[in-house]
């Protein structure tokens, strides 16, 4: 077993499980409805090791768009499809030390890196080019289920149409692009490119099915519930360097220096954690800081590092 003292480990998980759960730090998302509407209260912490222990404290078991955290997995589907060099012509891997959704370009005129909306925006336009939208969206929705080895992946078309609805600056974004020639020569639709990138945004996954496709990375890209690989392990390699730098929008820089993981956060208050050959972590709990990272789930991580070596550096 990866961790040979499950019980005591699993004790120390739900001390700070309950340690973080009075917070009240945090404002819940309100720019759509669907999002506003979440309740504060709502914690839950999934853990599920490289060889398929699992822990659940809290509300696992409930539903949430995972929003930005599709950014982190749709790279790692695109690379794994197209190869990192060809997915890497259209995108950087430099934290752009900018908003997330602010408009700015590399200086060959890419976005900074694949976990910016800009960024994620031209990699949803590069998977399954070929396809028509249908096509492509079961596409990811079976990789996305493939991932999870099979647990709980949905689609919030309420939330589809609301991020939709409300996309000025996601469209101002792909306009700069189009304008800068950042899209491949085969996107001829830049709406059925934003249109992918917000239903992706819109798949649901719960607590326990995220902390599943987390130590999927964990694990170089296997599936450790069916043993399945779904991402190649170069892309996997990859997509954690990405997050370890530019995943915790501009709380990256601390988070890596704080945690030492590589991490994904999403506006819906979701947060998934990776810590390497040993397990994937999904925190959810919808108050954000003013960064728009998860109050209480940044509060588990900084907890969990000081109670055991998980830190990429902690070995030295
Ligand atoms: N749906 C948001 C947007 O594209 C991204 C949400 C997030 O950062 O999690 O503006």
């Amino acid at each position: 077993l990866i961790v040979p003292s499950w019980n005591p480990f699993c004790n120390i998980i739900k001390e700070i499980f309950e340690a973080v759960r009075p917070l009240s730090d945090g404002d819940v998302a309100t720019y759509i409805p669907q999002l506003a509407r979440q309740n504060p209260d709502s914690w839950g912490v999934s853990i599920c090791t490289v060889d398929g222990q699992r822990v659940n404290f809290g509300d696992t078991k409930n539903p949430f768009c995972i929003q930005s955290v599709s950014k982190a997995f749709n790279y790692a589907i695109a690379a794994s499809d197209l190869g990192a060099d060809f997915v890497h012509h259209f995108v950087g891997q430099e934290p752009s030390g900018r908003l997330f959704n602010e408009i700015c370009l590399d200086s060959k005129n890419r976005p900074h890196n694949p976990m910016v909306n800009s960024g994620a925006i031209i990699v949803s336009s590069l998977i399954q080019s070929k396809m028509n939208m249908a096509d492509r969206f079961d596409y990811m929705l079976s990789q996305y289920r493939k991932i999870s080895g099979g647990e709980y992946v949905g689609f919030n078309n309420a939330v589809f149409l609301s991020e939709r609805l409300t996309a000025d600056r996601n469209y101002a974004l792909a306009y700069y692009m189009k304008e800068n020639k950042c899209f491949p020569p085969e996107v001829t639709s830049m709406t059925d490119a934003l249109d992918f990138y917000f239903q992706l945004c819109s798949l649901e996954g719960t607590c326990e099915s995220m902390s599943v496709m987390a130590a999927t990375l964990a694990n170089g890209g296997v599936c450790p519930l069916t043993e399945e690989r779904c991402i190649e392990s170069r892309p996997c390699r990859d997509v954690l360097s990405l997050m370890y730098s530019c995943g915790m929008y501009d709380y990256s820089g601390q988070f890596s220096f704080h945690v030492g993981l590589p991490a994904k956060s999403g506006v819906s208050g979701v947060m998934i954690v990776v810590v390497p050959n040993l397990m994937g972590i999904c925190l959810w709990s919808p108050p954000l800081d003013k960064l728009g990272n998860s109050c209480r789930g940044v509060a588990f991580c900084k907890e969990l590092i000081s109670r055991f070596n998980f830190h990429n550096y902690d070995s030295l």
